[in-house]
């Protein structure tokens, strides 16, 4: 089969093309053919070596596609059956092999293409917004990136929560994104924190969805209200330097998490619950996704240039 392999931490360019052997799915797995493969931010800290795993390794973490075959013990899944999954390493090809466990399957009303592009995101837009701070009518929340593969899920989802959504966005063709996935305020990087201030008429938002890090850490603290909460995400600008937890103290008794999908679908009820979630909200026209780039598998190369070069909306997908 065709594969990007990982042979040693890098730039874009250690993501290269190769032959490999089909996988074949041991107890308790299935082996799947994809029909795409998402990319996600998180692939760059694997590549990077910002997360640790041995190489050569097969990166991607998020895709959708059939069973192909089944490994001893599988019960509730078969071939023929569409599923999608995320968290398991092994997507950029055009087959993996992933626990029957950490699939979920994929409703006959969707795509393939839109379950591998809405999985990984939309459970994690639905945990930051249900679960780590459930937002409330009234709320207003700044979302970071609006117009990237998470901030157009957490503007929409947000939105039909009944939030007041300001955003920050670096060009005007993803500001004009950003509104249309119902973005209220949109705002650049450069002094956010008092323009958010001047939005609230001084008061601060309730929450912060940052998952741009360094670059926007002590501006999301100063945007917040008092008990307010700090949703530090990810790192697209690097990661925040070591931090005083006292600064949460003058500045408001703030929250500050650093949140993660894995222990956000804990168990196999709150996995199904939340990717049904996601699909449903699809289903009935409520999610809109935007897939700002498809490439081909061979050049996952140029999709992580354009993810970390910031030319790119919405979601990428790699199509094998
Ligand atoms: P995005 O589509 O949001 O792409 C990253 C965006 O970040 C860019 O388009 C850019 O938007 C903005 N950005 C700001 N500064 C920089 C910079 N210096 N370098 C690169 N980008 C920058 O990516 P994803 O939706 O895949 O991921 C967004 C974040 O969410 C990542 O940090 C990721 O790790 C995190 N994440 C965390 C999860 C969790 O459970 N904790 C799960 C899923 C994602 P602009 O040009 O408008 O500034």
């Amino acid at each position: 089969m065709r594969a990007i392999v990982v042979n040693r931490n890098g730039g874009p360019e250690v993501l290269e093309p190769a032959e490999r052997e089909d996988p074949v799915p041991g107890p308790g797995e299935v082996l799947i053919d994809l029909a795409a493969s998402g990319v996600n931010y998180i692939d760059v800290y694997f590549r990077t070596g910002a997360y640790k795993q041995a190489t050569p390794f097969v990166p991607g973490q998020e895709g959708a596609g059939t069973v192909a075959a089944v490994g001893e013990g599988v019960t509730g899944v078969a071939p023929g059956d569409r599923v999608a999954w995320q968290g398991v390493l092994g997507s950029y090809a055009q087959r993996a092999v992933v626990p029957a466990d950490q699939t979920v399957p994929v409703p006959d009303d969707l795509s393939l293409e839109d379950a591998a592009a809405s999985l990984l995101q939309g459970m994690t837009a639905h945990y930051l917004t249900h679960s780590t701070y459930a937002v409330r009518p009234g709320d207003t929340v700044l979302v970071h990136a609006a117009a990237g593969g998470m901030g157009l899920l957490l503007t929409q989802i947000a939105k039909l929560r009944g939030a007041r959504v300001i955003g920050t966005v670096s060009t005007p063709e993803k500001e004009r994104l950003a509104r249309e996935a119902g973005a209220d305020e949109i705002v650049g990087y450069d002094g956010f924190a008092s323009e958010v201030r001047r939005l609230t008429g001084g008061e601060g938002v309730a929450v912060v969805y940052d998952g741009v890090g360094a670059a926007t850490f002590d501006g999301s603290l100063e945007s917040l209200r008092p008990r307010g909460t700090l949703a530090l995400y990810g790192a697209a600008s690097g990661k925040v330097p070591p931090f005083d937890p006292q600064r949460l103290n003058p500045a408001g008794s703030l929250f500050l998490t650093r949140p993660t999908l894995a222990h956000y679908t804990l168990t196999r009820e709150e996995l199904l619950e939340r990717a049904s979630a996601v699909y449903g909200w699809i289903a009935k026209g409520e999610l809109r996704l935007h897939v700002g780039q498809r490439y081909d598998l061979a050049d996952a190369r140029r999709a992580h240039e354009d993810l970390e070069g910031r030319r790119t909306t919405g979601k990428l997908l790699l199509l094998p």
